[in-house]
């Protein structure tokens, strides 16, 4: 029978062995390497003309589940896990760029991610030409031949900004580059980037897809719509590996080489993660709604963002892209920033943290931690003041947090 349902799909996704005892979940294989039945045939793997792990670091049964059930859930031609959000990063633009080539990123980014394209990457010789994502002139003015791809977030974290990912699309498509997008903010039960000429999404899964703050994780998702042909840094992958030649780059030359793989106890957590992931977001997002009206009429509160609000101005955005969903992060702004601190020390269930898509509401004044190491002008720049806040909504009964925030303000 046809499953049509995120969940139906997520738990239903077969293992790619079956197991000897008809195990229900994916079983926790802790194990470092793997043994051969002869010399014969390690030699035909190493070949790559007999499949089988071999050693952890690069494959093994419980990560490669969760691997498989991401490549369904996200409709992609192939996923790669890896240890962590900024590992996924680093290894997509490793693997399709070289020293001397430049990427064109958005300026409004996750600090770590600015801070490996602007200080870690730019040592090597890699260039990011930081630019206006929503002004298609400025990112055109910026392509030059040495130009390999498009970075961008779906929704900005922390100013909720929204792409316009259709014209991304477009432009990429034009220039011959790789669209990548790091989809975190919205997991793929209500954004699949394929649709819209993504190339490659990657996410943290560390937030949402972790169940609710278990383990770090990060994956990468192939869309499989681009001529690997076109990008210098893959096209001696495509002879041998056609569609996977990114993948392939990615695992041969990257991944296996500079050592991030997803642990497997990790993917065994994940692996619930997206068996739930669904309800979770379901209920942050009716959560969010109801913390929106709250918000608003509240007069202590100047200001609030959440694009899944209809009175936001990229409501039609995240309708477009995100049926409705743009993830479960809001941020609000008080009078000042004492008003800020004095606010967060009185609340009580809400939690003072660094993390998004945890079970529980987390809340953070980025301007002093998050955004700790930039100059006021580049805060500026990238939007963040210090009279505003973010909050991750969690799954708790609303009623409590609009308690705990109501007594907080007082
Ligand atoms: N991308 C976004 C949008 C994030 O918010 C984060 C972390 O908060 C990351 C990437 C990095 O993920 P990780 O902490 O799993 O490395």
């Amino acid at each position: 029978m046809k499953k049509t349902g995120f969940t139906t799909i997520a738990l239903n996704v077969p293992f790619a062995k079956q197991d000897p005892h008809k195990a229900l979940q994916m079983p926790l294989y802790e194990s470092v390497a793997y043994e051969f039945d002869s010399a014969e045939q390690i030699e035909a793997n190493f070949r790559g003309e007999y499949i089988a792990h071999v050693y952890s670091r690069t494959t093994s049964p419980t990560v490669e589940y969760f691997e498989l059930k991401l490549k369904a859930l996200t409709q992609s031609s192939g996923v790669l896990a890896v240890s962590s959000g900024m590992a996924a990063i680093t290894n997509t633009i490793l693997a399709i760029t070289k020293t001397g080539d430049n990427i064109i990123s958005g300026n409004r980014l996750f600090g770590h991610s600015y801070a490996l394209l602007q200080n870690t990457l730019s040592e090597f010789g890699l260039e990011t030409r930081f630019s206006d994502l929503n002004s298609e002139e400025a990112i055109e003015n910026r392509i030059d031949e040495n130009t390999r791809a498009i970075y961008f977030e779906t929704v900005t974290n922390p100013q909720l900004d929204i792409a316009d990912i259709e014209m991304l699309s477009r432009v990429a498509k034009k220039h011959g580059l790789v669209l990548v997008a790091d989809s975190t903010i919205t997991p793929p039960n209500v954004f699949n980037g394929g649709k819209f000429g993504v190339t490659i999404e990657v996410m943290s899964t560390t937030k949402y897809i972790s169940g609710g703050a278990t383990s770090f994780g990060g994956a990468i998702v192939d869309h499989g719509n681009f001529d690997w042909n076109r990008n210098p840094n893959t096209a001696s992958y495509t002879e041998k590996f056609k569609a996977n030649a990114f993948l392939m780059k990615v695992r041969k030359n990257v991944y296996r080489n500079t050592g991030g793989s997803m642990a497997p106890q990790t993917a065994r957590y994940q692996i619930q993660g997206l068996d739930i992931l669904e309800l979770r977001v379901e209920k942050c997002y009716q959560n969010c709604l109801a913390l929106g009206e709250f918000m608003k009429a509240h007069p202590r509160i100047k200001t609030v963002r959440y694009p899944g609000l209809e009175t936001d101005e990229r409501y039609p955005l995240a309708q477009k892209y995100f049926n409705g969903v743009p993830g479960t992060i809001m941020s609000f702004e008080l009078e000042s920033k004492a008003a800020c601190y004095s606010f967060m020390n009185k609340l009580q269930i809400i939690r003072r943290a660094t993390n998004l898509n945890d079970n529980k509401s987390l809340i953070i004044h980025p301007h002093s931690t998050i955004y700790a190491e930039f100059t006021e002008e580049e805060r500026l720049a990238a939007g963040i003041n210090d009279r505003m806040m973010r909050l991750s909504v969690g799954i708790e009964n609303v009623g409590d947090i609009i308690a705990d925030i109501e007594a907080a303000l007082q």
